[in-house]
């Protein structure tokens, strides 16, 4: 098959890889390379801490993504065979540490006891933490922490190496990724194509334009610390062990360590007009931050960044093909877990332009929200008679 993917942020750039490695002949078109989403994204995969109450179709799909990246990290050496420079798991950033998810108080304890429960319940290991032995594991945090869980299974990757893996191994195996915005899937020549543009999908012509794909942009401040080594005793590297999440009065925070020495604090998740950076947002994330990490205050502020998630009404994906169009697919919609689903997405289009969509959840229908439109009946007035 020749097959075109259109976009190339983490979606589309893991799919030309997934594809291209299956012996598919792959060419990427884009308007930009991973600096949508992708690029404000802090990389956790964690598909225990994000359960939500009434997301249950979700829950399944997010245990599949973490074991496909587990599988995407293990395989990057043989992906990357006969490249100048080999690709591991280490260079696209992908870590292993447990998450400790913490409470500010005892309100916010509550809430956390409440959710294990239901983390529970898909067999994640959720392990509950008095405040000392958080302190134990990680002896930066405030002391006046409620409590906590440590999850296990919840890992990390960074998504701008990632994405820049996967682009080196596609061009290094001479995959075309061109750059241009497409406007329209007429003239392009190809047994497939997947629309994998994040929130541009909607925009781009073609027969998925029929569907209702009801994407929606979903705002997120994130911002990028820096860790200078005066703050650091001797023999260590960073202040935190592994990535911290946190509930600070009823709102989410989260900080993610790097090796290089970066922290990354996030998020906000707005659904206002304003598409640039809110200061309010930025603000309370720092806020909140201070009160798990208290010396944040003396890391260095390198990086704010916006982007917009590609969010739908039930906060699942668009995977599939086009009814009545087998040759267009959609892979969009990945709203607030697209790092952590998007090597799963790799798969199931790979799978698709493979021949073997059954396999894909219903839940995931790109169709799902299109009204189909009744055929018109014949008024008495109008009708012949
Ligand atoms: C602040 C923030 C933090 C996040 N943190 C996490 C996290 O920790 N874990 C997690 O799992 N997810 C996280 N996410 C969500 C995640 O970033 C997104 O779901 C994911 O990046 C979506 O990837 P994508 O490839 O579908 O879209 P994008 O990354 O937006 O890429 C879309 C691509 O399509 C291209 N494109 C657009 N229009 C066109 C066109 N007309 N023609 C050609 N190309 C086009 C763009 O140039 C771009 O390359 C976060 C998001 C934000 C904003």
């Amino acid at each position: 098959m020749h097959v075109v993917v259109i976009g190339a942020g983490i979606v589309g750039l893991l799919t030309a890889l997934e594809v291209h490695a299956r012996g598919h002949s792959v060419e990427v078109r884009t308007a930009g390379i991973a600096e949508g989403a992708t690029f404000a994204a802090a990389g956790m995969l964690a598909p225990t801490s994000e359960i939500q109450v009434g997301q249950g179709p979700l829950w399944a799909i997010m245990q599949e993504a973490a074991a496909a990246h587990r599988d995407l990290a293990s395989r990057l050496p043989s992906l990357s065979a006969g490249l100048p420079s080999s690709a591991t798991a280490e260079s696209a950033g992908y870590r292993a540490d447990a998450t400790l998810v913490v409470a500010r108080d005892r309100a916010d304890l509550a809430a956390l006891q409440d959710l294990a429960v239901l983390q529970r319940t898909t067999g994640a290991e959720v392990t509950e933490l008095l405040p000392r032995r958080i302190r134990a594991l990680e002896p930066s945090l405030a002391r006046n922490i409620a409590g906590g869980v440590r999850i296990a299974r919840d890992h990390q990757v960074d998504p701008r190496r990632l994405a820049a893996t996967a682009l080196r191994i596609l061009r290094g195996h001479g995959v075309p990724v061109v750059t241009g915005a497409v406007r329209s899937l007429d003239g392009i020549a190809a047994d497939r194509i997947v629309v994998a543009a994040g929130l541009g999908a909607a925009r781009i012509d073609g027969p998925h334009r029929d569907l209702d794909l009801a994407l929606r942009p979903a705002h997120g401040d994130i911002l990028r610390l820096h860790v200078p080594r005066s703050l650091l005793l001797p023999g260590e590297d960073h202040l935190l062990g592994g990535t911290v999440r946190a509930l600070v009065s009823g709102r989410p925070v989260y900080l993610v360590p790097r090796t290089d020495g970066g922290l990354v604090l996030g998020a906000s998740s707005r659904e206002d007009p304003l598409a640039g950076t809110s200061t309010g947002a930025v603000l309370q994330l720092l806020q909140d931050a201070a009160q798990i990490l208290p010396s944040i205050r003396e890391t260095e502020l390198r990086e704010v960044t916006t982007r917009a998630r590609p969010g739908t009404p039930d906060d699942l994906p668009l995977l599939g093909p086009v009814p009545g169009h087998p040759h267009v697919v959609v892979s969009t919609g990945y709203h607030r877990h697209g790092i952590l689903l998007s090597a799963w997405a790799a798969r199931r289009a790979a799978d698709i332009v493979d021949g073997h969509p059954s396999a894909l959840p219903a839940a995931v229908d790109p169709a799902r929200f299109t009204q189909t439109q009744p055929h018109p009946q014949p008024s008495e007035e109008n009708s012949c008679r």
